[in-house]
């Protein structure tokens, strides 16, 4: 089997070590073997991007955007490959897979665009005679570090925007999915890049991964994954005074109230909580009911949730893969036990499941008669698991949505325009949603939270530039 290389300074280079990618529906399937550098080979990469900073900083934005436009293509024409090697390493089913491969293609071309839309202000100064301009430049040397439940839709809509506003990249993906990672940077290494402006630098946290929050030649840092990472990654960084982004965790409410449409509710919950696998940081994880429609939606919950088909993520059929591996599988079905020993009722599933080849599967679980002081509703399971939290009234739900430290995405299913109005001006999260799942979301437009759930600028569309540019004010007396 080939080995997988990094990329550093525009050459692929053996790592320290060699990572074994398995497939999380199959066991007995190796993906492939990726090397794994370690901080020297990081340090190697971060001064390849500042030795390329200057002359891709100030280079020509037609090529920029030309090689950006060549890479969301190449992604687009190859999204059903990208998917199912997505699918077979992180366990999305391969509709997903391709999906996700999809989005990171529009990524790209959407950056392209904004490569050829730099825009600046030219304004009358209060002292006669001077001209005042404010302009916008790249930050420098950007350090990527994703998580792995998106593996190239996140690395893609970080990179992209990194080089369309002409800053060069240290690339360093999650440990459990090297292989859409490395399948990305193979693509972007092909696009005509300078060498150094692009690096893929797969390996751990631990070495790579403070090798980058730890070097001054990284300007800033932009980082998805847990709270706890992150906690660390913004003490590293603002004790350097590094530029830092950070999309974490969240705990996100879909609030169902009498008035809703129970099929859309019901579609909502199923989606939001449990596609995926339940491992997406927007997962509708605290479903919040009012009374009179508590009862029938829970039973519509039970049955759609048995109907599910929990099986290999590639094969035809599956609605819900693999957990992603064992650590998480076991932290999931934990969950459920101690949701249990907190007094909840366990309505369906929360038990491992066997198929036909070895693999973490687990049958969607819905505990019930929860409270929103229990751990389940507090804590960030990660896992197709949701609970249901029965409430009085509107106020009361909305309270209940708002009391959390995350505050990602929150949902509300009605048919009330003075509830749904209400919920999107005073539900404390960064992105509101209105009869539709808390997950799900495009990519031209603003992603991100409030509270515990995100530090720093919002990614994605236009409003990505406030992390990937600095803003320079110019002052010119014309003598
Ligand atoms: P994680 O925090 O364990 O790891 C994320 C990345 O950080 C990995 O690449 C990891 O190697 C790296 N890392 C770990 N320790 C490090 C250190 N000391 N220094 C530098 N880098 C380090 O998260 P995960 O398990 O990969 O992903 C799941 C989490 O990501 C969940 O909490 C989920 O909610 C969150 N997430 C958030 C969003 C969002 O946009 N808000 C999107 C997807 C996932």
């Amino acid at each position: 089997m080939s080995l997988y290389k990094n990329l550093i300074g525009g050459e692929w280079i053996e790592g320290a070590d060699i990572n074994r990618n398995m497939n999380p529906s199959d066991l007995s399937d190796m993906v492939g073997e990726y090397a794994r550098a370690d901080a020297k080979q990081a340090l190697q990469a971060i001064a390849a991007a500042r030795a390329a900073f200057p002359a891709w900083s100030r280079g020509n934005i037609q090529a920029r955007a030309d090689m950006l436009e060549a890479i969301g293509n190449e992604i687009l024409a190859r999204k059903d490959e990208l998917g199912n090697l997505l699918a077979r390493e992180e366990g999305k089913t391969l509709p997903e897979g391709i999906g996700e491969a999809a989005r990171a293609g529009q990524i790209f071309k959407f950056f392209a665009g904004e490569v050829l839309r730099p825009e600046g202000e030219k304004l009358p100064s209060v002292r006669p005679g001077v001209d005042v301009e404010i302009t916008r430049e790249p930050v420098g040397v950007i350090g990527i570090i994703t998580p792995w439940n998106f593996p190239i839709a996140i690395p893609a809509w970080k990179i992209a925007p990194a080089l369309a506003y002409g800053n060069c990249v240290v690339f360093k993906p999650a440990d459990l999915v090297p292989g859409s990672a490395w399948a990305l940077a193979d693509i972007i290494a092909r696009a005509g890049l300078p060498e150094g402006v692009f690096n893929l630098v797969m390996g751990r946290g631990s070495l790579v991964g403070e090798a980058i929050l730890g070097s001054r030649d990284v300007d800033a840092i932009t980082f998805t994954g847990s709270v706890e990472t992150g906690r660390t990654i913004a003490a590293k960084a603002v004790e350097r005074l590094a530029r830092v982004q950070m999309e974490m965790g969240g705990k996100n409410p879909l609030v169902v109230l009498d008035d809703a449409d129970l099929d859309t509710a019901v579609n909502c919950a199923v989606q939001g909580a449990f596609y995926s696998t339940g491992q997406r940081c927007t997962a509708s994880s605290r479903l919040i009911v009012t009374e009179g429609i508590h009862d029938r939606f829970v039973g519509a919950m039970e049955a759609a949730l048995k109907a599910l088909t929990v099986d290999d993520a590639r094969k035809s059929g599956t609605q819900i893969g693999p957990v992603v591996d064992q650590s998480q599988l076991d932290q999931d079905l934990s969950y459920v036990d101690i949701g249990v020993k907190e007094g909840a009722k366990l309505a369906c599933g929360g038990e491992r499941l066997n198929r036909a080849t070895e693999g973490f599967y687990m049958a969607p679980a819905l505990l019930t008669e929860t409270s929103n002081d229990m751990r389940v509703n507090r804590e960030e399971i990660f896992g197709p698991v949701a609970t249901v939290i029965r409430v009085k009234d509107y106020d009361a739900a909305l309270a209940t949505a708002n009391d959390t430290v995350f505050g990602l995405s929150a949902g509300i299913c009605t048919t009330s325009l003075k509830y749904s109005s209400d919920f999107k001006r005073n539900s404390e999260a960064g992105m509101t949603m209105v009869n539709l799942p808390t997950a799900g979301v495009d990519y031209h437009v603003p992603f991100g939270g409030r509270k515990g759930s995100s530090y720093g600028p919002r990614e994605q569309g236009r409003y990505a530039r406030e992390f990937y540019t600095i803003v320079k004010t110019s002052y010119t007396l014309p003598v």
